[in-house]
């Protein structure tokens, strides 16, 4: 899938060669660059997309050999070397923050970190860096925000409003929905004021429910808490539940982060290869933009491009349009690397001076439990369905709202099982909190004690709505990645705002556990860097528990009404330069509670038909 743009192999290109010219060029091939391409190229545009990572397909071996099967595991560059420590980022020519970075030793060693982070709390987030972005190692949930979520100021009292509603989005979101093949069921998404078009149904049929699911169903069934109905739905998922001429269905692997073994989910390859054969949208990867110039009037005229092998090429690309689609953190490193409009300090596209803040992400509470009968965990897609009650409610105007994912996936995110266990009961470990007898089994002795634990095991996944924070910060680090290019610093912490919610979903989380009927084994006494207080126990003991990154990362070019107090407008158009857009989740001015890819969709979709219809115009 390597660049070939229209003349010639822009590997081949010569340092600082021959500007050549687009009419489109966007920077970056995940979600949102790839639906714009595609979009551009299906209308005759003569589009570029400039991918920093390489095109390698998912390698398999890495996954297999990887000491810890985090999402990255599949793709370059490998995470850890030889005697398994973390690869330098230094080295990295194209670098990417990872999970294992995040720990006590490396969080704040920019040796072991690619992020530069300051604290006071490690910001728990990760993205990928290569052809077709981080949704090739998505997970697929695709559900809507509510109509609330655009409105937390009107509704709330609470940070801003966007500068569009649901209403405005709801048709673009039946097109990302198509675009997407997101399976789901409009009657039961139908909660919280979501409406959809009269008629309306899903590209594909609901995904079928797992057996734990059921189960939480049945025995929730008529909960109240704090006086809200506890109800569980089914998920919508960009995953095809039934199979379409020649493209497969979900099996149900429990597999589906970081690699589908079906191609059942979304994956931008497939739109990118759609794109590409228009004829009219030209790949490059391996290059990695590290400025854009800014012309006369504030118009934005070119894009310098350095390869990414060890080569030193170097390449101006000029173009009518930019849309820079690198996502919420790179976006802004690259932006801010491009000194000389807006504020000149700060980077451009920036009078507002509110590039790079007010970053966010949906930190998880996880909490682990034992039923007391099997429930049929690691089967099915990582989840079939949650609980949505605690999304919206006039509470929002004193703590944050979350959305609670139900995993068919046993203990793996939480404690990474089956591993953890099966090595506790072979060795006579007791990590898990499985065998506090410290046995040591062996044969059917082994097999039997795995089948009875792990069968039973489930996870919650509680995923807190950020609110935005200026002081929640990404600028530009002076240690430099193997280009020489600054990293993206961070700073980051929670609000009262958001911890009031965390306290509040750990007291949800208990209250689920105990009508299910299940032994909760979360760890309460975390000391993991990205830990947060929730409050003593009955006892007045301090609880702390770890929180995870959702990889949602958003708000750091947040859309607005004016300049003065937004990068963008409500078209994700760059205020202070006309020909610049800059999309993705970035451009959210508040998160609500949905995972974000769906909207992200929306968004490109309702942006690219603007920039065409300006163009027929
Ligand atoms: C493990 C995991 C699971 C997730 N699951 C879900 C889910 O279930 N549902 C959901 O809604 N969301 C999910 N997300 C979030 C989702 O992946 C992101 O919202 C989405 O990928 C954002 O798309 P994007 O195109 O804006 O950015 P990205 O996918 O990050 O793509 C940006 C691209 O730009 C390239 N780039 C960056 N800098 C440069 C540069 N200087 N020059 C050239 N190219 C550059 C990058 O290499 C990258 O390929 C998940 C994320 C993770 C990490």
């Amino acid at each position: 899938m390597g660049g070939t743009p229209a003349g010639g192999d822009m590997s081949k290109a010569g340092p600082e060669a021959g500007d050549e010219h687009y009419e489109v060029v966007i920077i970056g091939s995940g979600l949102s660059g790839t639906l714009m391409a595609a979009r551009l190229g299906e209308v005759g545009i003569q589009t570029l997309v400039v991918e920093a990572g390489s095109d390698a397909t998912d390698n398999l071996d890495a996954f297999h050999g990887a000491s810890i099967k985090i999402p990255s595991a599949p793709f370059p560059p490998r995470v850890d070397g030889p005697g398994r420590d973390l690869s330098d980022p230094s080295g990295e020519p194209v670098g990417r923050p990872v999970v294992l970075s995040l720990n006590r030793e490396s969080w704040l060693d920019p040796r072991q970190s690619y992020y530069i982070q300051s604290g006071p709390l490690p910001f728990a987030s990760c993205y990928e860096r290569l052809v077709g972005g981080t949704t090739r190692s998505w997970m697929g949930i695709s559900l809507r925000m509510l109509p609330s979520d655009f409105r937390m100021r009107e509704r709330f009292g609470q940070f801003t409003d966007w500068p569009i509603d649901y209403r405005t989005l709801s048709p673009w979101y039946d097109a990302a929905e198509v675009a997407l093949s997101v399976s789901g069921e409009a009657a039961e998404q139908s909660y919280a004021g979501i409406e959809f078009a009269s008629g309306y149904a899903y590209p594909q049929p609901p995904l079928a429910p797992s057996w734990f699911d059921g189960e939480v169903r049945r025995r929730l069934s008529g909960l109240q808490l704090d006086g809200i109905d506890v109800t569980v739905r089914g998920t919508p998922s960009a995953r095809r539940s039934r199979t379409a001429t020649g493209a497969p269905a979900c099996e149900g692997s429990s597999s589906c982060i970081p690699l589908c073994p079906t191609g059942a989910r979304f994956s931008p390859l497939t739109m990118l290869a759609a794109a590409q054969k228009t004829g009219k949208v030209t790949v490059a990867s391996g290059w990695v933009a590290s400025r854009l110039h800014m012309g006369e009037g504030g118009m934005i005229e070119k894009v310098s491009l350095i390869r990414s092998d060890a080569s030193g090429l170097k390449r101006q690309v000029r173009a009518d349009r930019f849309i820079v689609a690198a996502n919420a953190i790179e976006s802004v490193r690259l932006l801010m690397m491009s000194r000389g409009g807006g504020n000149p300090e700060e980077g451009l596209a920036n009078t507002s001076g509110q590039l790079g803040r007010n970053l966010m992400d949906h930190p998880m509470l996880v909490s682990w439990g034992l039923m007391p009968e099997p429930v049929g965990a690691y089967r099915g897609p990582l989840a079939t369905s949650g609980i949505e009650s605690f999304r919206d409610g006039d509470f929002r105007r004193t703590r944050s709202a979350f959305r609670t994912e139900i995993g068919n996936t046993g203990w793996n995110f939480p404690i990474g099982d089956p591993d953890t266990t099966t090595l506790d009961l072979i060795r006579g470990t007791n990590c898990s909190g499985l065998n506090p007898g410290h046995e040591a089994l062996a044969g059917s002795a082994l097999t039997h004690r795995l089948a009875n634990l792990l069968s039973r095991q489930f996870h919650l996944s509680f995923e807190l709505e950020q609110s935005p924070q200026e002081s929640n910060r990404v600028t530009l680090s002076d240690q430099c990645d193997g280009l020489g290019l600054p990293r993206p610093a961070i700073a980051y912490d929670m609000c009262a705002y958001t911890r009031a919610g965390f306290f509040h979903a750990a007291d949800i989380s208990a209250q689920i556990h105990a009508q299910l009927g299940s032994i909760d084994f979360t760890n309460r006494n975390s000391t993991h860097p990205a830990s947060i207080d929730i409050g003593p126990d009955a006892g007045g003991r301090p609880r702390r528990v770890r929180y995870f990154g959702a990889g949602h990362i958003g708000g750091t070019f947040r859309m607005g009404e004016s300049a003065r107090s937004s990068v963008v407008d409500k078209w994700q158009r760059s205020w202070d330069h006309r020909n610049l857009f800059i999309v993705g989740s970035g451009t959210f001015p508040t998160f609500g509670t949905s995972n974000p890819s769906l909207t992200i969709a929306a968004l490109c979709l309702r942006t690219v038909d603007h920039v065409i219809n300006e163009w027929n115009a």
